[in-house]
């Protein structure tokens, strides 16, 4: 769990490379999923994916001016595919109306709803579309903005355009008010894609300058219908409202430079078709969370966050909290349903006192350096030794303060092996170093408790032998320390009534060859491999292989639960891996962790295993 930070990097740095500069502080952002799903321009709304696409922040004034807060409320989402844009704009208003029936008419003399897209984010040759409620069509294209002498270009139309609108309500009737108006268009991308190749559609993380904007005239009934308020003064008509996705701060949508941006994903949006048999068999399938400890939440706060895990059918969480914020939080998990382990880090440990008062609990390495003074890889990896049985009882002793705690259903054991005597391979890079065998630095335990043990058994001093390196008795012989150590953890756990699970490495053949942990002897009630393909170069099907290896090797049946590292994962490629779990023959999945979840990929889950 350590790697989540470079994880974090990598990622971060990623989203730089793409990211335009001089986005406007204020700018918006909105991402546009592809669907696979044929969008009916009819205004309806009613195909499934559009239910799935999020709303954008609520439109403000155009001067962005929060004092000026729009009288109605106006949103839009989009959608994608190769061929085509899609729009939906929701647009609330009590007086729906409109008059202009020409195309490229100037529409916004009537209340009206426009799009301002530019692909390239030149400035040059961009594209406005306005609507009003009769879905009479304005369609410009600028050669630049009016303020650098651009022209408009209203001959130009776009081939292949198709709107849809829908009235909540009843069109230039001023007897009864009225709720909103919905705009659905589907936009060609051939139409858009000026100087670019034909065809060609957007990438990936690509982004294009957009805003969308809603004209609002001040109108009184007359007769049956409207007309608009003027100025007695003057008798000249009153200044309409500008409403902006993403703030101008001035009355000017002519400022390209200063409009949101809209980002394409390649994800689909619609879910993955999941692979379970029948009802009994989903129902049966648990998820669990990794999460902080958030000391700071009160009980009210526990209750929504946990009122959200239930939503999306988690069904246990594994926490790293001090004792009074489960006293806290237990009682509310069982109210929805939901087991409380204590996520608790074994064999790592930095306790100053700890470390002062008992510096010969701590591992020695093939060099005969102590991980006190010379931790591998960063500093704070030290470790105590499985064989030292002080290192038993205190370890007991520190669970015991959970243990005590009413309600808790157990203990969660993480850091349960030796520091990595190899790390995975995608972090080789990291350090700088190839770790092709087992070499000395990382080679732990060469302790005199452990050095003692193993002569007593096999008459060989590990630290004089001649290639420790390649024996497998010697290998063998720390896997069973740390067994031994899980049997006695397990016993005392059981003792009290409580469960014992541990987050493992894969395998357990990769465990195994790179922190000693022969987890399929252990007598755990759950075990949470780390899948986390991105650290080992592994695709999502590397989850299915490595479930399937634990699944199988396990002495007695536990339950296996593929760990899976939610940074790595969009929320289309979690249902996916949830997929590859469930093929592998998981019992269930195990999210690292909470705090890297988005709603999006909550929503994922809710899609799938929702209550
Ligand atoms: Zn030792």
């Amino acid at each position: 769990m350590k790697y989540y930070l470079q994880a974090f990097l990598i990622c971060f740095l990623r989203l730089m490379i793409v990211t335009i500069p001089a986005l406007a502080q204020d700018a918006k952002h909105y991402t546009c999923y592809r669907t696979s799903e044929r969008i009916l321009a009819d205004g309806l709304l009613n195909e499934p994916d559009w239910a799935r696409a999020e709303w954008s922040d609520d439109f403000v004034d155009i001067t962005g001016n929060p004092g000026l807060k729009p009288l109605f409320r106006t949103r839009i989402k989009m959608l994608r595919d190769d061929g085509n844009l899609y729009l939906a704009a929701e647009l609330q208003e009590p007086h729906i109306w409109a008059t202009i029936h020409k195309r490229d008419a100037v529409i916004f003399k009537d209340n009206d709803f426009e799009i301002f897209l530019d692909p390239d984010g030149d400035g040059l040759n961009y594209y406005e579309i306005e609507v009003n409620a009769l879905g009479t069509i304005w369609d410009l294209m600028l050669t630049k903005a009016y303020k650098d002498q651009g022209r408009a270009l209203s001959s130009w139309n776009m081939k292949g355009l198709k709107t849809g609108i829908h009235i909540s309500g009843t069109l230039n009737d001023a007897s009864h008010p009225d709720t909103s108006w919905t705009v659905e268009m589907v936009l060609p991308l051939s139409g858009l894609m000026h100087g670019k190749k034909p065809g060609s559609c957007p990438a990936e993380s690509v982004q294009w300058r957009a805003n969308f904007s809603r004209v609002e005239w001040k109108t009184e009934a007359q007769g049956s219908g409207y007309h608009k308020k003027t100025d007695p003064n003057t008798g000249k008509e009153l200044p309409e409202d500008n409403w902006v996705w993403s703030p101008m701060r001035e009355v000017n949508m002519h400022i390209p430079e200063r409009w949101g941006r809209l980002e394409f994903s390649d994800e689909n949006i619609s879910p993955v078709p999941l692979p379970f048999k029948n009802e009994k068999q989903k129902n049966g399938f648990r998820i669990w969370m990794w999460m902080g400890g958030h000391e700071s939440w009160k009980a009210e706060q526990w209750d929504s966050v946990l009122a959200v895990f239930r939503s999306a059918g988690i069904y246990g969480i594994l926490i790293q909290a001090d004792p009074a914020t489960l006293s806290t939080m237990i009682p509310i998990a069982h109210k929805y349903g939901i087991n409380v382990q204590e996520w608790f880090i074994t064999m790592m440990n930095n306790d100053t006192n700890l470390i002062r008062t008992h510096p010969d609990w701590f591992v020695i390495n093939r060099e005969g350096k102590s991980c006190i003074g010379d931790p591998a890889y960063v500093s704070y990896y030290r470790f105590l030794c499985p064989s030292n049985p002080e290192v038993h009882r205190y370890l007991k002793a520190r669970m015991d303060e959970y243990l005590r705690i009413p309600g808790l259903d157990g203990i969660h054991l993480d850091y349960i092996r030796y520091p990595d005597v190899i790390l995975p391979m995608a972090l080789w890079s990291k350090y700088g170093i190839i770790q092709d065998r087992e070499y000395a630095p990382y080679d732990y335990c060469y302790c005199k408790v452990c050095r003692e043990k193993f002569s007593s058994q096999c008459m060989t001093d590990p630290f004089t032998m001649a290639n420790p390196d390649s024996n497998a008795i010697w290998r063998q012989f720390r896997y069973d320390q740390l067994t031994s150590l899980v049997k006695e953890l397990g016993d005392y756990c059981h003792g009290k009534g409580k469960e014992l699970s541990a987050a493992v490495f894969p395998g357990p053949s990769i465990a195994k060859q790179l922190v000693r942990q022969a987890w399929d002897e252990w007598p755990l009630d759950e075990v949470m491999p780390m899948l986390y393909q991105n650290f080992y170069n592994g695709s999502l099907d590397w989850i299915r292989l490595e479930t399937a290896e634990g699944v199988k090797s396990m002495d007695q049946p536990v339950p296996v639960y593929s760990g899976l590292y939610i940074p790595s994962l969009t929320p289309r490629e979690l249902q996916s891996a949830i997929v590859k779990s469930v093929e592998g023959g998981a019992s269930g999945i195990c999210l690292f962790n909470y705090e890297a979840m988005t709603a999006r990929h909550m929503e994922a889950l809710r899609e799938v295993f929702g209550k």
